[in-house]
């Protein structure tokens, strides 16, 4: 049985949070003098804690309740907040899978929580057997899987996530930053069946706000009320709010570059197999490609010559590359020097 209770870190139940001005008086019509704000400007004032507009638009676009979304300064803080509302620093442990997204490692050890890394198997797909000691090992307290997964590109299938889902006693968070870019469906929409599902997305990507800093968790009350009661108080800019805001209001733009993206990986994908360089082109759900090449730092020190810049992942993968999806003019040039690239490297 899941018990979210038991799950939470003592001193995290225990603590009574701050409670700012804008929290203690939501209304938004008055004369404001309990803040300390500087009553002249335009930014002068302490935005919504809550993000109660934001969630409103997000609430309607995915079918969830206010009560059910957290919005963080980037996906950084969902992850952050939740090593530190269920792991006790030095003795709780979390899972993820390898290879994976760098900041599981980081964030869990800057809470001095140890990260536990399984190998994928060789279609980078959860290997339950593996798992499974540790589904009931009680100072394992989250599991981290990314789908579709960075750096691989795939998704990881829905069955093998279901099976954590209801197995293990702690959280799984499923961290869904690429999901727009993929036809598998979101687990924003199974939140309701699962206590112990976070689902984590962002406006980093297809929303095309990653210099904005606005990431979700979506996920039950019981959660998100934990996630509000640790958060800092006013974790979100005005600025970050009106500009994830803005894009919602225009959703038709960026379904639209999304359908150019997914075509144009479709083009590259096609032109890649056509390399000589290109040994391996694993499968994409994502916004970006994975690459096996014949030397993966030669290619990618011969692209940084001809200034595009890719991600070299060899020391994750032997020799892989991943390469983000330009625009046509972007993937037309970096095509151009992957054709002349197998000449000049060794
Ligand atoms: C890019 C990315 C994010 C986004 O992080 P933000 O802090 O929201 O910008 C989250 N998770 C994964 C796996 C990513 O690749």
């Amino acid at each position: 049985m899941f018990d979210l209770e038991q799950l939470i870190r003592p001193n995290i139940k225990a603590l009574k949070p701050y409670s700012s001005a804008r929290k203690e008086y939501a209304g938004s019509e008055g004369i404001f003098l309990d803040a300390n704000e500087n009553p002249y400007g335009t930014l002068n004032r302490y935005p919504d804690p809550l993000q109660r507009e934001l969630k409103g638009a997000l609430a309607s676009l995915k079918g969830v309740s206010e009560n059910d979304i957290f919005i963080g300064n980037g996906s950084d803080e969902v992850i952050d907040l939740a090593l530190r509302i269920f792991c006790n620093p030095g003795t709780d442990n979390a899972l993820t899978f390898s290879p994976s997204y760098g900041m599981y490692d980081v964030s869990s050890a800057i809470n001095d929580v140890e990260l536990i890394k399984l190998p994928l198997n060789e279609t980078f797909q959860i290997n339950l057997e593996t798992v499974s000691p540790y589904l009931t090992d009680p100072t394992v307290k989250l599991i981290f899987v990314c789908s579709p997964n960075n750096p691989t590109g795939n998704c990881f299938l829905a069955a093998d996530i279901k099976y954590l889902l209801e197995h293990f006693k702690g959280i799984v968070i499923v961290d869904e930053a690429y999901a727009d870019f993929s036809d598998e469906e979101s687990w924003v929409n199974r939140i309701g069946a699962y206590p112990n599902l976070i689902v984590s997305q962002t406006f980093s990507k297809a929303w095309g706000l990653a210099a904005a800093r606005v990431g979700v968790a979506y996920a039950n009350t019981a959660i998100i009320t934990l996630y509000n009661k640790v958060k800092p108080p006013y974790n979100v800019s005005q600025l970050n709010q009106e500009a994830a805001l803005k894009a919602l209001s225009h959703r038709k733009k960026y379904l639209l570059q999304i359908d150019r993206i997914k075509e144009e990986k479709q083009q590259l994908i096609t032109q890649f197999n056509k390399l000589k360089i290109v040994e391996q082109i694993y499968p994409s759900d994502a916004n970006f490609v994975l690459l096996k090449v014949k030397d993966a730092n030669a290619v990618y020190q011969y692209l940084i010559q001809h200034e595009i810049i890719v991600r070299n992942r060899t020391k994750l993968i032997d020799d892989c590359i991943r390469i983000t999806v330009g625009t046509p003019e972007e993937n037309k040039e970096l095509l151009v020097v992957l054709k002349n690239c197998l000449n000049k490297i060794k």
